[in-house]
């Protein structure tokens, strides 16, 4: 038999995965790896799609997605990012993932490279590597409270003149980060200067809790693309719908690639997002004041226990500094001593090492015991 692709066969799996596959086996285990949201979908918005279930949304819709879709996202695109662009300059794809999947696919051909910042989410590395693109890392910096090295990324943009894209991603996973203007117009400047796209990972956009959320395309739209999701904000996890908008060539591109990768985003799911988009936010305001609180409380727990932690500004993750050198085997060690399940830094690149994701998308009382219980279980280490 001929072999599986070996591209795909050595894809590494991520290191969340890993102690997931000893959590489901454990009973009983704290849950603070997980990046899914703890609330359900807002009733308005599941009614939404029961009943376009009932009026026939049950078939394709165009591939850039459904024109009422588009234009709730045009309209949030204007008031909530700020950004002034026309329902055809967006295009609905099947969850952020498969919208970032969608922009590298569009913009790169082999031997482009990607720029991604480390510590930063696992997937930048491995849809490069479904795409095809060469993948480097840019690091960010913990004692600069997660603000890229732009020293170390203007070294990398000289040495890679194949460098087609920098994703950037604020509010940030897993570090929290909300980058301000100050960092965006030097990124922005970086991309100006080197020829590149910037590519805007804005999944956690309505995640902050001090400062908003600044859109890059604000700063610079004409090599921008920036990439949104219903997921977190709305507790939609399962109903897979993200969306893209940037220059008008890449947003044709991309609808090319979601057209004949999976012919349009689920027509039920468009209508949910169109309701969440478009209905009432006052559940995403409970939710994001749920997320604060349970920040404040991880801060204040870590505090008692002696673990140190930059304060997320946003998203819903702290990255806990932990004595250890392998953190898979911290994390599985973990599990399987205390029944706590925490997400090792490593698989959110080197930028991780020393370092656990703990996720405030776990309620009050797990997160209280779930840190009590690494306090103690790192106490026994040392
Ligand atoms: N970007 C980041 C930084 C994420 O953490 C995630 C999900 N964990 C995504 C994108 C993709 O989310 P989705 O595909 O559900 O929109």
């Amino acid at each position: 038999m001929k072999p599986v692709s070996q591209s795909i066969a050595s894809l590494r799996r991520s290191g969340v995965r890993a102690v997931m596959d000893i959590a489901f086996r454990t009973p009983g285990v704290l849950r603070l790896e997980v990046g899914d949201p703890d609330f359900p979908t807002p009733e308005h918005i599941v009614e939404a799609a029961v009943r376009a279930a009932r009026d026939g949304y049950t078939h394709y819709t165009p591939s850039q997605g459904l024109p009422e879709v588009r234009d709730a996202m045009v309209e949030k695109l204007s008031s909530f990012n700020g950004l002034s662009v026309g329902r055809d300059d967006v295009v609905v794809s099947a969850g952020g993932g498969h919208a970032l999947f969608a922009v590298y696919r569009a913009l790169c051909d082999p031997g482009d490279m990607v720029l991604a910042p480390d510590p930063g989410w696992p997937n930048y590395g491995t849809i490069a590597s479904l795409t095809g693109v060469e993948v480097e890392r840019y690091p960010l910096l913990r004692e600069e409270g997660w603000a890229p090295d732009f020293d170390a990324l203007g070294g990398l943009l000289d040495k890679h003149p194949n460098v087609k894209m920098i994703v950037v991603n604020t509010p940030g996973n897993p570090t929290g980060a909300v980058w301000g203007r100050e960092i965006l117009s030097r990124l922005a400047e970086l991309c100006q200067i080197h020829d590149v796209y910037l590519i805007s990972d804005e999944c956690y956009e309505a995640i902050t809790f001090g400062e908003p959320h600044i859109s890059p395309a604000t700063l610079d739209d004409e090599r921008t693309v920036s990439v949104f999701s219903v997921s977190k904000t709305y507790a939609m996890t399962g109903w897979r719908v993200g969306y893209v908008t940037g220059p008008a060539e890449v947003v044709s591109m991309v609808g090319r690639v979601v057209e004949n990768s999976v012919s349009c985003a689920a027509a039920v799911s468009q209508k949910a997002a169109e309701a969440a988009l478009r209905g009432d936010q006052a559940s995403v305001e409970a939710m994001v004041a749920a997320y604060k609180s349970r920040r404040d409380l991880a801060m204040e727990r870590l505090g008692e226990e002696g673990l140190s932690a930059v304060e997320p500004e946003g998203a819903f993750y702290v990255m806990v500094e932990v004595p250890a050198t392998d953190t898979v085997a911290f994390a599985s060690e973990l599990v399987a001593e205390e029944k706590v399940t925490v997400a090792p830094g490593e698989a959110f690149g080197p930028g991780g090492s020393g370092m656990v994701r703990l996720s405030l998308a776990s309620d009050e009382s797990t997160i209280d015991e779930g840190i009590r219980r690494l306090g103690r279980f790192v106490r026994d280490q040392v």
